[in-house]
């Protein structure tokens, strides 16, 4: 029996750890039913840990994709949850306000660029940027521009799994395949070049330019993920693109929507990754990290000027209102979680995160089956050759008790900002021995 036979196994036989009902019924993010491999049962997590049935526990460096931040269990977001939880854990949006929501837009507009000014409550990421497509769309319909009406973006990136966030995603390696030819029809232009430190080539930027000046006419908005393009492959670029695609959208009358979905509350090691390139986009989304990863909950923010407009036209509600829209019990954990970052200053954090990360990461590109390694404030990225074949990578991570979820050619983590030194360590020691008893069985 191979070592890796004897891994499968040996995980196999921990059957609490696996459920067969979970494998026969349930279908999770992006799988089969069933899976290819087995779905990890966890029973509750911690801090930066999360206790498998009986596995133990699995340091975790992906902070449920990008959303738990202050790690789990955290006291001070269950506490925000439970007082709120004592008065009511949730009423309609629809002529009714409370207290939660108002705090939660005064210490957004707070922290966010300084032209962002009205909110919108949306229930996820994808729904957020439906709404920012929604807001676009009115907007120029208010401006009596109604041939704007598409959305303009790179290629590369993700926007959501709901229709149109699909539409915008990168046409190759999104859902375009699947769905393509029911998808509403976009405009895409090349993806940012890599690298954060890479000046931007002039010919990118003439490129850009020429994009703007061919379709302005019928942009909506142009749509991007602020220096990090996350799901769609991992990919930190310059901030002058972000520059550039501001003055562009300024000239030519487009508006400029940052999904800072997953950058945003210090990921990048600014508040928000637009910082990174001091601009102040029309329209923008946040989530995830939003909660500090305890609810499913978003918004849209936008400057006054595209809410005024909106209000003074033909068509002067925005036309969204999800049912949970406002939930208090996610305004109350929101409010929580902001503090917490405010608090401890988490965006100087992820850059001290970024340079640990670098320092035990990069001796990986060493190795013939890695392509590349880069970092970018509490995100390290490990690219590989090939695509990870899942079914010998869960294993040897439940054996090396940490938790990663590579997609493609990509194994990157992300871990909770609270992470101490000592467990980035850890994790990225654990995540190299996974490496390289892997690399050992290709
Ligand atoms: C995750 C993500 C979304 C979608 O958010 P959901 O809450 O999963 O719907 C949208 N944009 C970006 C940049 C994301 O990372």
């Amino acid at each position: 029996m191979s070592d890796v036979e004897h891994s499968l196994n040996s995980t196999r036989r921990v059957s609490t750890n696996y459920d067969d009902f979970d494998q026969q019924h349930l279908w999770h993010p992006y799988t089969t039913l069933p899976p290819t491999y087995p779905n990890i049962v966890i029973d509750h997590a911690d801090g930066v840990y999360l206790y498998s049935k009986d596995g133990g526990p699995l340091l975790d460096g992906m902070s449920s994709w990008w959303a738990a931040i202050h790690g789990y269990n955290h006291p001070q977001l269950n506490a925000a949850i439970s007082t709120q939880l004592g008065k009511m854990a949730h009423v309609m949006f629809g002529g009714l306000t409370h207290q939660p929501a108002i705090d939660l837009g005064k210490k957004i507009l707070q922290l966010a660029p300084a032209a962002m000014d009205a909110i919108f409550y949306a229930d996820s990421g994808s729904i957020a940027v439906e709404v920012a497509l929604k807001m676009a769309l009115q907007y120029q319909l208010s401006q009596h521009k109604p041939n704007k009406n598409k959305i303009a973006t790179t290629r590369s990136g993700y926007y959501g799994d709901t229709w149109h966030a699909m539409s915008i995603c990168d046409p190759v390696t999104g859902m375009h395949s699947i769905y393509g030819k029911q998808l509403p029809i976009q405009l895409f232009t090349d993806m940012p070049p890599l690298g954060y430190q890479q000046a931007l080539p002039a010919s990118v930027s003439e490129q850009l330019k020429t994009f703007f000046a061919n379709n302005h006419t019928s942009m909506a908005a142009f749509i991007i993920e602020p220096i990090v393009q996350g799901a769609g492959g991992m990919r930190f670029y310059n901030p002058d693109y972000l520059k550039l695609l501001r003055q562009l959208c300024h000239e030519f009358d487009v508006l400029l929507i940052a999904d800072e979905i997953a950058t945003g509350f210090g990921r990048t090691g600014r508040m928000f990754a637009c910082e990174h390139a001091d601009i102040s986009p029309d329209i923008m989304t946040v989530g995830k990290a939003l909660t500090g990863g305890y609810m499913t909950f978003a918004a849209t923010l936008c400057t006054r000027k595209v809410a005024k407009s909106i209000a003074n036209s033909d068509y002067p509600a925005l036309m969204h209102g999800p049912t949970f829209m406002g939930n208090p019990l996610a305004c109350a954990v929101s409010n929580a979680s902001l503090e917490l970052i405010v608090a401890n200053n988490y965006p100087t954090r992820a850059r001290e995160i970024e340079l640990i990360l670098q320092h035990h990461l990069t001796e990986l590109l060493d190795h013939t089956l890695v392509n590349d390694v880069r970092c970018l404030g509490a995100i390290g990225v490990i690219e590989l050759h090939d695509a990870v074949d899942m079914s010998l990578f869960q294993p040897l991570l439940i054996d090396n008790k940490v938790w990663v979820r590579p997609f493609g050619k990509l194994v990157y983590i992300m871990p909770p900002l609270i992470m101490t030194d000592d467990e980035l360590e850890l994790l990225c020691s654990r995540l190299k021995t996974v490496l390289n008893q892997y690399f050992s069985y290709q």
